[in-house]
C-alpha cells in the first residue's frame, strides 16, 4: 500500500488507550514537520458512510471521511463532538489528534466497483476537512479521486485547504467523467480575526488564489461564507470587502450561513469569545442562549443585508441537479479522446482496474 513506505519520525508507545483497542488500528506516529499533532493510523473498514436523511433534507447521501478530527482548529467547527469516542475530546484533541484511514482508497474503490453500487452523488468535507494538513503528508486524496472518477460516481469536496492546487490537474480530468461541485470556505476577510478564530488554516487570500486557480483549470468552484459570525463579520463593510474578493478571484457563486453552534461545540466557541472578544460574550449568550441557531430574526436581517450584495456581484447560486450543488463543471463538457495518458489511471488505488476509456463518453449513472 503507498501509504506504508512513509517515512516513520517517531512511533508512539503511549497510543490512546481507546485506540489501542480497535483491532483495525496500525499506529500513532508524531513527526517533526507537524509540531504538536498526533496521527492515528487505522485500516478503514469502510469508506462509503450513508447519510441518514441524505438526499431529502440534504443534497448528498453518502459521504467519504478520510480523516477524523482537523487541524485547522477552527473555534466555531461544528465537527468537534464527532470526536468525543475513543477517550478523544472535542477541544484540543480535535485540532491535534487527528485518525487517519490510511487505506481508504483501496477500500472505496472495492466498495464502487461492487454491482449494488447506485452512483450516488458523494460528497467530501462535509464532516472534516480532506485537505487539512495530515493530507500533505499521506496523500489520500489522489486515489479517492481517481476511483470515484473511474466508477462514474459524481462528487463533491468542499475544504479549506490550499492542499487542493496539488490535485487540480486530476481533479480538471476527473471533471471530464464525472460531475464535480468543488467549493472553498472561506468566511473571514480580517486577517488577525482569521488567523485568531481558525489558526491551523491557510489565509484567505492563499485560499483565494487556489480558487483563482482552479477557474484557471476551466474548473467551477463556489466559496462558501460559513459561517457568518454575528457582530464579527456581518457589518456591511466586511460583506462588500469579501464579496469583491470573492469575485476578482473568479468564484463562480457563494453560499453562506449565520453561525451555528451545537452543544459541545458552544462552549469551546465562547471559550475561544471570552478571550478574543469578552465584549461580544453577553451578546452572544443572548442570540444562542436557548439553541444552536441563530434567531430567526437575526437570520432575516442578515438575508436582507447580504442577499443584494450577492446579486450585485453575480455570485447567486444555482442548483445541480446532479450534485446538488452548484452547476457542475462536467455539463456539456466534451471529453478529450486523444488517448493521452490519464492522471485517474496513475492514481487509481491498486486493485481497482481502470473501467472508463478515454475515448469513449461516459456512463454517469
Ligand atoms: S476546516 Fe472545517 S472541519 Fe476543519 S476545523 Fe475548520 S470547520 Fe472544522
Amino acid at each position: 500500500m503507498r501509504w506504508s513506505g512513509q517515512e516513520l519520525a517517531e512511533e508512539q508507545p503511549s497510543t490512546l488507550p481507546g485506540l489501542a483497542r480497535l483491532s483495525n488500528f496500525v499506529r500513532s506516529v508524531q513527526t517533526p514537520e507537524f509540531a504538536g499533532i498526533t496521527f492515528h493510523e487505522v485500516l478503514a473498514k469502510s469508506a462509503l458512510n450513508r447519510i441518514p436523511g441524505g438526499g431529502t433534507a440534504m443534497p448528498f447521501g453518502w459521504t467519504i471521511n478520510p480523516y477524523r478530527g482537523c487541524s485547522h482548529a477552527c473555534a466555531y467547527c461544528f465537527a468537534r463532538p464527532t470526536h468525543k469516542y475513543l477517550e478523544l475530546n472535542e477541544g484540543k484533541d480535535f485540532d491535534n489528534e487527528i485518525i487517519v484511514k490510511v487505506n481508504v482508497a483501496e477500500v472505496l474503490a472495492k466498495e464502487l466497483g461492487k454491482a449494488s453500487w447506485g452512483h450516488h452523488p458523494v460528497a467530501l468535507g462535509t464532516n472534516t476537512d480532506p485537505y487539512q494538513r495530515a493530507e500533505g503528508r499521506y496523500r489520500l486524496m489522489p486515489g479517492i479521486i481517481a476511483a470515484l472518477a473511474d466508477s462514474g460516481t459524481p462528487f463533491s469536496i468542499l475544504t479549506k485547504g490550499t492542499l487542493l492546487r496539488r490535485d487540480l490537474p486530476l481533479l480538471a480530468e476527473a471533471s471530464g467523467v464525472v460531475p464535480i461541485d468543488l467549493a472553498m470556505s472561506i468566511a473571514i476577510y480580517d486577517d488577525e480575526l482569521q488567523q485568531s478564530v481558525e489558526p491551523g488554516t491557510p489565509s484567505t487570500s492563499a485560499r483565494l488564489a487556489t480558487v483563482t486557480a482552479a477557474r484557471s483549470l476551466g474548473l467551477r468552484m463556489s466559496v462558501f461564507m460559513m459561517p457568518i459570525l454575528p457582530f464579527l463579520t456581518d457589518t456591511r463593510a466586511h460583506l462588500e470587502e469579501a464579496l469583491r474578493q470573492i469575485e476578482d478571484a473568479g468564484a463562480t457563486s457563494v453560499l453562506y450561513t449565520a453561525l451555528h453552534l451545537r452543544p459541545g461545540v458552544k462552549e469551546w466557541f465562547i471559550g475561544w469569545l471570552a478571550e478574543a472578544h469578552p465584549e461580544l460574550v453577553p451578546r452572544y449568550r443572548e442570540l444562542y442562549g436557548s439553541g444552536a441557531y441563530a434567531p430567526k430574526d437575526y437570520r432575516s436581517w442578515l438575508a436582507k443585508r447580504i442577499s443584494p450584495l450577492i446579486r450585485q456581484h453575480g455570485l447567486e447560486r444555482g442548483r445541480d441537479p446532479i450534485t446538488g450543488g452548484v452547476r457542475s463543471s462536467a455539463l456539456g463538457r466534451v471529453r478529450t479522446a486523444d488517448g493521452g495518458s490519464s492522471l485517474i489511471a496513475e492514481e487509481l488505488p491498486p486493485g481497482a482496474a481502470p473501467t472508463h476509456s478515454l475515448a469513449t463518453e461516459p456512463t454517469l449513472f
